[in-house]
């Protein structure tokens, strides 16, 4: 066997490299586990439009509640189940808990959209489609215009036939699709022309240099004028402060996701939030001003 490993790779005998292997067995059982065992939970980040004020919706954002090492971000994880199972397996728990949410908000009389990170494989996944079908048929008083979706653009690389496939009889059953981290992933022009998403979201990195960095300005800026002429919802992620707010509106973008709304909270700090972002001067008096 090692005889036939090429010149590059890592003899099959190193013992270094299959301890490697071994021990991200371990971890991806232990996530696996985990999942089963309830250790997951979703925050929401609210998602406004800054030209009013509003609360668009809110996106929800896995944590794993880990039990000693405490509340752990999506991105010591979730490469963990890139290509395996467990990327299907999370997102279907991600979308059934979102589903979940969305009912229990509702008895509260809080009606308002959930958008959901979708991973590339799970979308492409076959039984994408007939499995999101079956959740909201076990959840009928649900709307399907609650339910937002987000894909980044190399999901639909991969094959961009099966993901256009997706995307149409997601929205034929009434769900948007938003094209998350827009401007990092490649040929972002030609797929945009080619994916029918309802909204596209300008990637944080661009966002949080744009006052200071005149290339990321112009990225921007482009996007902007871009969304315009493709006739798509454009919204802001990574907005920090007032300052990118102004410069976002101004420039016409009016929705905006950010830790200078708010950061992701858990959802019983939703309704509460709520009450609070209604008396914010800041972001109400920005949009007092705003030309929209
Ligand atoms: P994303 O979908 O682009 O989500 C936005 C990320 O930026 C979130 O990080 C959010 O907390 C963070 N963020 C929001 N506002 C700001 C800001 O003003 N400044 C900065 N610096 N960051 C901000 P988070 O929660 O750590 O998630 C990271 C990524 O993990 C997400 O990026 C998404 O790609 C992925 N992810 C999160 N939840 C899920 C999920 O349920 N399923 C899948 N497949 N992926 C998920
Ligand atoms: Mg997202
Ligand atoms: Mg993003
Ligand atoms: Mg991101």
């Amino acid at each position: 066997r090692a005889k036939q490993n090429g010149r590059n790779t890592v003899s099959r005998f190193d013992p270094g490299q299959d301890r490697l292997v071994q021990q991200r067995q371990v971890k991806r059982r232990r996530f696996a586990r985990a999942i089963e065992n309830g250790e997951l939970i979703l925050h929401y980040q609210p998602q406004i439009d800054m030209a009013t004020a509003e609360v668009i919706g809110f996106e929800a954002l896995v944590r794993w509640k880990h039990p000693k090492e405490g509340l752990k971000a999506p991105d010591s994880f979730l490469p963990l189940t890139e290509g395996t199972q467990l990327e299907t397996s999370l997102g279907e728990w991600v979308l059934r808990q979102a589903l979940t949410q969305l009912g229990c908000w509702q008895q509260q009389g809080l009606v308002l959209p959930v958008s959901v990170n979708i991973s590339p494989s799970h979308l492409l996944n076959p039984d994408f489609v007939p499995r999101l079908e079956g959740l909201l048929a076990a959840n009928p008083w649900i709307t399907t215009d609650r339910l937002k979706l987000e894909v980044v653009e190399t999901a639909a690389m991969h094959d961009i036939k099966a993901a256009l496939d997706t995307i149409d009889r997601c929205q034929a059953m009434g769900i948007e699709v938003a094209i998350d981290d827009f401007g990092t992933g490649f040929s972002s022009l030609t797929y945009l022309r080619q994916l029918p998403v309802d909204m596209i979201k300008i990637d944080k990195s661009f966002v949080r240099d744009m006052l200071t960095d005149p290339s990321d300005l112009a990225i921007v800026e482009s996007v902007i004028y871009m969304a315009r002429r493709f006739d798509r919802a454009l919204l802001a992620e990574g907005v920090e402060t007032l300052e990118h707010a102004d410069a976002l509106l101004g420039r016409g973008c009016r929705l905006a996701q950010g830790y200078g709304i708010a950061r992701p909270m858990a959802p019983e700090a939703v309704v509460e939030w709520l009450q609070r972002w209604r008396e914010r001067t800041d972001w109400q008096g920005l949009a007092r001003q705003s030309r929209f």
